[in-house]
């Protein structure tokens, strides 16, 4: 079964100029919350570095309400719908 992320809502928590890295905290669409860490590359586009799932709700790919990886294969899915919605600050 292929899961296929929506990102519903997304807000940046956290922004440092200084070293360009910021955070988001996005919400989907099955109330999976995760909050996505971003760096810049030299040309200033933001890129997904980490992300991890807050344990509101168990995991909608395995169902562990413990830590698991399993958002790290949807880290670029995620992460351009929830830039798309919060712009890179
Ligand atoms: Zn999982």
């Amino acid at each position: 079964m292929a899961y296929n992320p929506q990102v519903v809502d997304a807000k940046i928590v956290s922004n440092n100029p200084k070293n360009g890295l910021f955070e988001v905290v996005t919400q989907l669409k099955d109330r999976t919350v995760c909050r996505l860490t971003f760096g810049k590359d030299a040309a200033g586009v933001a890129v997904p570095t980490h992300i991890s799932r807050l344990l509101k709700e168990p995991c909608p790919v395995c169902r562990k309400d413990f830590l698991c990886n399993c958002m790290s294969r949807y880290k670029e899915t995620i992460s351009s719908q929830a830039l798309s919605l919060t712009g890179t600050p």
